[in-house]
C-alpha cells in the first residue's frame, strides 16, 4: 500500500527499529526492494535522486512507483530524494509522490527556510510529506558540498520555521561510502533527540559500521537512508551475470542475477534495521 513519510515514520519514531530508505535508479533495482521488504513484513522507502531522473523523468517514475507500492503488501513511501528546486518537488507531487525532500542544506538558513516552506506549502495542500535537510552532509569524493554538523537548537529553530515532517540530521555519515568506516557521533545526535520532537532522518547509512547502525536505529532516527551499498550490490550482480553468461544477448535473460544481489542487500540492511 502507498504511503506518506509522515504516516509511516511517526509509529517507528520512539522503537528500536528504523525504515530503510533506499535509492533506486531502475525498475530492476526497485522490485527487489519490495520483494525483501514483502519477505520481512517491513515497510519501506523507495526514493529516487539524480542517478534515477537523469535518464527517466519522474512524470514517468511517479506512476510506476506508486503501482509498484499499491500492489505491495506491505507500506510503501515514494520518495523523492535530494530536491534543490521547488519546481521539481512540485512534478514529483504532480506525479503522485507521497514524499519529497527539498534540500536547501548549501544555502544561507533564511534562504532554506523560505524555499523549504514553499515546499511545504505545496505539499500539504496534496497530502505529501516533506523531509528538509539543516547543517551539511558532504560527499565522498567530492568538496563541492560543505560538512557541516548539525547544531541542536539550530536544527530545534528550523523545525519550527519551516513546519517540515522529518529532518535530514549531519551527526558523522558521509554520502557515497563505499566502505563502511564512518562512525557517529551519539553525543550529538541524542543532543538533538532532546530539543526536536519529529522523526530524524541519517544519509549516507552505506558508509556506516554495522554495530554503529545499530545503535542509531534504538533512538529518533526512523528513517535511514541506504544508496551507495545498493548500486555496488546492483553493479556487482550484473558484472557476474555477463561473466558467466556470456552467450546471452537478452537482458532480461539474465536481469534476474542483478535482481538478487539486490534483494540480498535489502535484506541484510533490514535486519540492521530491525526488521
Ligand atoms: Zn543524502
Amino acid at each position: 500500500m502507498l504511503v506518506t513519510l509522515k504516516e509511516l515514520l511517526e509509529q517507528y519514531k520512539t522503537t528500536d527499529k528504523a525504515v530503510g530508505a533506499f535509492n533506486v535508479t531502475t525498475y530492476c533495482d526497485a522490485q527487489p526492494v519490495i520483494t525483501a521488504a514483502e519477505k520481512r513484513n517491513a515497510p519501506v522507502i523507495i526514493q529516487v535522486g539524480g542517478f534515477a531522473t537523469r535518464y527517466m523523468d519522474l512524470a514517468l517514475w511517479g506512476p510506476l512507483l506508486t503501482t509498484m507500492a499499491r500492489r505491495s503488501t506491505v507500506p510503501v513511501c515514494v520518495h523523492l530524494d535530494h530536491s534543490k528546486d521547488v519546481e521539481e518537488c512540485q512534478r514529483a507531487i504532480d506525479a503522485g509522490f507521497s514524499s519529497v525532500m527539498y534540500d536547501g542544506s548549501q544555502l544561507p538558513y533564511e534562504e532554506n527556510v523560505r524555499l523549504s516552506r514553499e515546499v511545504v506549502r505545496r505539499a500539504v495542500e496534496k497530502g505529501v510529506s516533506v523531509e528538509a535537510e539543516i547543517g551539511s552532509v558532504a560527499y565522498s569524493g567530492t568538496n563541492a558540498f560543505k560538512a557541516e554538523a548539525s547544531d541542536p537548537d539550530t536544527t530545534a529553530r528550523f523545525v519550527a520555521d519551516t513546519g517540515i515532517d522529518a529532518v535530514a540530521v549531519a551527526v558523522g555519515t558521509l554520502h557515497r561510502m563505499e566502505k563502511q568506516a564512518a562512525h557517529l557521533d551519539f553525543g550529538l545526535l541524542h543532543a538533538i533527540e532532546e530539543k526536536v520532537d519529529i522523526p530524524l532522518v541519517i544519509h549516507g547509512s552505506s558508509g556506516l559500521c554495522d554495530e554503529d547502525f545499530k545503535q542509531m536505529c534504538a533512538s529518533h532516527v526512523t528513517k535511514v537512508n541506504i544508496g551507495t551499498a545498493l548500486r555496488m550490490a546492483f553493479d556487482q550482480g550484473l558484472r557476474t551475470a555477463l561473466r558467466d553468461h556470456p552467450e546471452s544477448n537478452v537482458f532480461t535473460e539474465i536481469a534476474h542475477i542483478p535482481m538478487e544481489y539486490v534483494e540480498r542487500k535489502v535484506l541484510e540492511k533490514l535486519a540492521l534495521l530491525g526488521f
